[in-house]
């Protein structure tokens, strides 16, 4: 085994995504995490027969897990069993208007035609922009490193640079293809799977919906965790050294190189290279240079606030996933980035998992996820916020003609940003790292490498290409790459 050793800040999936590679390239591997079980924000809970994901609930792109596995010396089919979300989701609107959005593109034509004919081929230039899109990220944004130049094969992608459009605003562009209002409130949804604006982000975001469309939105028989616990399975089988309860209190530098970690209860660990897989706002105080320039602006991207509700009934008419939108979406982006306040009418996503697999709750029940955006904060959430979070969050719902369901409910756990934040080590309860409003803020994330420390790397969803799970694990690559061209064997 290699005597050179890495050693992972954070065992969330980034982390364990990386520790997997680097143990692949003959590294020796310790992944330090300071909560009590791996996978950070893909995390589970379970009580009284029900198991509930408490984060990501939909992955997209699912050849970057699959080559995750490969890049492990295994397959994925091996370890889990995706399964395709066929519609993606029902969109419910606050005149009681509700339509099934599927990535049959057939059906999903049909659809369009019913809600706004005219709106046809804005739909097919909306999903040309974003296949552009998609072409020319694929072998740059998302295979390199932020300030790489380009290869070969990145400049053959740029001839799919879209001129027009693209690094316009998110929601004017949406305007400028669609005139269903229907149509628009669905598209300008798509930023906040990144933890942004619509009305600020740039339309390059258009990439989102066209890769759900193209490639599928999928679910993890048993849970989207069992990702999570097949990742921990292959590290432990490769030998890399996994801790829990383990934080790091800072990193270790010799002649402006990493050189190890300090445990927070006072053991030191000597590294030939840092990987950093918790927040980039942290690293200055990890280097114990608090008050050195941010490797981000501190302009963090949405948090949330999570309901998870075992219900003892079925929910028969229910889907898998569905949105209950808001009366005014604009209002609510104002309440969640310029007044930072929890919106006062909400848009609710509900993920009832347990309509496509009931393997996760008691014959009877049916395990609700139930999340709407909140802004990012350090001030911790009162009891009172809670208590009218739930109260608008449960009116968007009963507006929508969700079932009644409170008299039904045995279990039951609630998130907030607060939590979130202590739970994950994430700033303010920030779920993506930071925002995507504005295309240096969208392209332009810390580095996977650090330009100051050697040694010193960075992985996840706040360092490029950003947050939500395929990024994070693009992430891993990216970072295991430059690994392989800077470090001596
Ligand atoms: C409610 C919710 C819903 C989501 N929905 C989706 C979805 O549907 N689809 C999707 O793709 N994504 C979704 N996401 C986002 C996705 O979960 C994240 O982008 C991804 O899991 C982040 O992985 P990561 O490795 O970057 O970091 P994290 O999961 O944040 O892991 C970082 C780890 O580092 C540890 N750490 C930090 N600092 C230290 C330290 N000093 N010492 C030791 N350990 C440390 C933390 O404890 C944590 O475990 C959702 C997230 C949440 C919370």
């Amino acid at each position: 085994m290699s005597t050179r050793h890495a050693v992972v800040i954070g065992g969330g999936l980034g982390g364990l995504a990386v520790a997997l590679r680097l143990s692949a390239a003959g590294w020796r591997v310790t992944v330090c995490d300071s909560g009590s079980t791996f996978g950070g924000k893909m995390n589970q809970w379970s009580d009284g027969g029900f198991t509930f994901d408490t984060g990501p609930s939909l992955i997209t792109m699912p050849w970057v897990f699959a080559d995750l596995f490969t890049a492990a010396g295994t397959r994925m089919d091996e370890h889990i069993e995706l399964i395709r979300m066929e519609p993606l989701a029902r969109y419910v609107f606050d005149d009681g208007t509700s339509l099934d959005y599927g990535s049959s593109i057939p059906q999903l034509l049909t659809t369009i035609q019913q809600v706004e004919p005219r709106d046809v081929d804005g739909f097919w230039r909306f999903l040309h922009l974003g296949a552009r899109i998609f072409e020319l990220s694929k072998e740059t944004f998302f295979r390199r490193g932020a300030f790489e130049p380009p290869d070969a094969a990145a400049l053959r992608a740029l001839r799919h640079m879209p001129l027009r459009h693209a690094w316009g605003n998110y929601h004017s562009v949406v305007a400028k293809h669609f005139r269903s209002p229907y149509l628009r409130q669905l598209y300008d949804r798509y930023p906040t799977y990144v933890g942004s604006s619509p009305y600020a982000a740039p339309a390059t975001l258009a990439i989102i919906p066209y890769i759900e469309l193209a490639f599928g939105g999928w679910y993890v028989r048993g849970g989207l965790y069992r990702i999570v616990q097949s990742l921990v399975d292959l590290c432990r089988t490769r030998g890399v050294d996994l801790r829990t309860n383990s934080r790091v209190a800072s990193i270790i530098r010799d002649n402006k190189r990493a050189s190890g970690v300090l445990l927070e209860g006072g053991e030191a660990l000597t590294a030939d290279i840092v990987v950093m897989n918790g927040d980039t706002a942290d690293v200055p105080g990890l280097l114990n240079e608090p008050d050195s320039a941010p490797l981000a602006p501190a302009e963090r991207s949405l948090s949330g606030f999570v309901m998870l509700l075992g219900v003892r009934r079925t929910l028969a008419d229910v889907p898998h996933h569905s949105v209950y939108f808001s009366a005014d979406y604009e209002r609510e982006f104002t309440d969640l980035f310029a007044r930072r306040i929890f919106p006062e009418d909400p848009t609710v996503y509900v993920n009832v998992a347990s309509r496509t697999d009931r393997s996760i709750v008691p014959d009877d029940g049916e395990a609700i996820f139930i999340m709407a955006n909140a802004p990012a904060t350090d001030v911790p959430w009162t009891n009172g916020e809670v208590k009218d979070a739930t109260s608008r969050v449960l009116a968007r719902l009963r507006r929508g003609g969700f079932p009644e369901i409170e008299a039904d409910i045995v279990v039951r756990d609630t998130w907030t940003p607060t939590r979130l934040a202590s739970s994950y080590a994430a700033p303010g309860g920030a779920i993506y790292g930071t925002h995507s409003h504005g295309w240096r803020r969208a392209f332009m994330r810390p580095p996977n490498k650090d330009s100051r420390t050697g040694g010193l790397y960075y992985v996840g969803g706040s360092t490029h290409p950003g947050g939500g799970t395929p990024t994070v694990l693009m992430s891993a690559q990216i970072t295991s790459d430059l690994i392989a061209r800077h470090e001596q064997p």
